[in-house]
């Protein structure tokens, strides 16, 4: 039996990737293990970072006697420098297919490809692949892949190609599965989700209903009522809304979107859509105009900010979280200083912040990167100060409520972190009556240990911090 150990570096599209990574290796007979038991290693990361690079390098110092093969969203600068270094580099894109690739690599050792011969080749295409879900309650279900947006320091569009949209029935099918099989927490995932454009052309799940142009979702999934003609686009915000029609107790989210096709449409979802949770992740990069024009964003700091003012009329209770780079190539302090009061203006609950690295081949590595790395982390570190300071007071505004909360994790004490509906960590204190349940086989009556992970429950808050709530579990 072929043993593999699995590391990934990389967003959550390279996680959902490796989900689906571990769901072929497994169905082609691998087991897996740790790293140094492991007879395969297979890293899946993403160029997008230097550091995931670095890290690589790390590992390969360290690697005796092992087959490494290498995946993810890789540059093809980065490809070249690691091809005499790895065994095999393969395309995530190619997954259905690695098995068969397996077999035909001469480096593979003889032991590991002659039991590779054997595996079949299990699925017509990567979406086909079920998923092996890391989770038992959270789920990515990725909806497209891709982008066409090119800004100057992404690798994505050379690393994952264009845009490509999964088939409309083939996202309801897996969301409804994973919701049948008790998923709380359904994250719709792509690069640039606002971008999604799909047909409906599998009308096995459709039924025509009686007035022209209307179809249900027949009863494999659930009956309810939607206008869409045969051959209609259909665009996110429809996705979105057939996807909430579903029956079911579970939140839906979506994550990336690009400000520039963040349309009223979509806005309005956060209204129409009642497993919508208030949460929106939408990256901003600068706070300065020469410097979104630079990175080839395609919008201004002031429509940003109506976005977010939009996004807020309609839902108060929104949590917004963000991407910045600081130190892009020539951004100025005074251009730094544009992002920093963008900051304390929005108010963000969360960002994640990076300083600019140039990735070989985009358009920004053609330009000088020219601020200091001490500089850099100036700005980075004066951005994180804003933060702790905005998350902070949103986060008192949420003392006193009692709010749902999905458990994620429990220890021994008296203690689960859960995530609330505007996906803020917290950190829960559970009265052991709480985690005790009476069950009576047979007329005798036993108390068990109760599992809340993976439940929703309401929670009283009743500390805020800046990067987390706390609170106690009152049912
Ligand atoms: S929208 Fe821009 S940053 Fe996002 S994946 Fe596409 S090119 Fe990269």
């Amino acid at each position: 039996m072929i043993k593999y150990h699995l590391i990934t570096y990389g967003c959550q599209m390279n996680k959902s990737d490796s989900e689906r990574i571990v769901s072929v290796l497994e169905k082609s007979g691998f087991k897996s293990t740790t790293q140094d038991r492991a007879d395969i290693l297979i890293l899946n990361l993403c160029s997008v970072r230097q550091s995931a690079i670095d890290r690589v390098w790390g590992i390969l110092r360290k690697t005796k006697n092992q087959t490494v093969i290498l995946t993810g969203c890789i540059l093809p600068a980065d490809k070249q420098k690691f091809q005499n270094k790895v065994d095999l580099i393969l395309d995530i894109k190619d997954l259905p297919r690695w098995p068969e690739k397996f077999k035909i690599k001469n480096s593979i050792p003889d032991r590991i490809g002659d039991e590779i011969k054997n595996f079949p080749e299990v699925h017509p295409d990567y979406f086909s692949i079920n998923p092996d879900h890391s989770s038992k309650f959270e789920a990515y279900v990725p909806i497209m892949t891709g982008c066409n947006n090119f800004c100057a320091y992404c690798a994505v569009p050379y690393t994952r190609g264009r845009e490509v949209s999964r088939p409309v029935e083939d996202i309801i099918q897996e969301v409804h599965t994973l919701i049948i099989q008790g998923y709380k927490l359904i994250i719709l995932l792509g690069q640039n989700v606002n971008s999604y454009k799909s047909k409906i052309s599998n009308f096995s799940l459709f039924e025509r209903s009686l007035a022209e142009g209307q179809f249900l979702i027949s009863n494999k999934i659930s009956n309810f009522k939607f206008q869409i003609s045969k051959n209609t686009s259909v665009n996110f915000p429809t996705l979105l809304k057939l996807i909430s029609r579903i029956p079911g107790d579970y939140w839906l989210s979506f994550l990336t979107s690009h400000p520039k096709d963040l349309s009223d449409e979509l806005i309005n979802c956060f209204k129409e859509c009642e497993h919508l949770i208030p949460y929106l992740h939408l990256p901003l990069q600068s706070g300065s105009n020469k410097i979104l024009k630079a990175m080839n964003r395609n919008y201004t700091a002031t429509d940003y900010v109506k976005l977010i003012k939009q996004v807020k009329q309609i839902k108060p209770m929104v949590a917004v979280s963000t991407d910045i780079i600081v130190g892009f190539p020539s951004e100025t302090k005074k251009e730094f200083e544009a992002t920093a009061k963008l900051m304390k203006k929005i108010k963000f609950d969360m960002a994640y912040l990076a300083q600019y690295s140039p990735r070989p081949g985009t358009a920004a590595a053609k330009l000088k990167d020219n601020v200091l790395a001490t500089e850099k982390a100036r700005r980075r570190s004066a951005l994180n100060e804003i933060l702790k300071k905005t998350a902070l007071n949103n986060n008192k505004k949420m003392v006193g409520k009692r709010i749902e909360v999905l458990i994620e994790k429990c220890n021994n004490k008296n203690e689960c972190l859960g995530k609330t509906k505007n996906f803020k960590d917290v950190k829960i204190n559970v009265a052991p009556a709480f985690r005790q349940e009476k069950i009576r086989p047979k007329g005798r009556s036993y108390t068990i240990k109760k599992d809340l992970i993976g439940q929703f429950a309401k929670v009283k808050i009743t500390k805020a911090n800046a990067w987390n709530l706390e609170g106690k579990l009152i049912i």
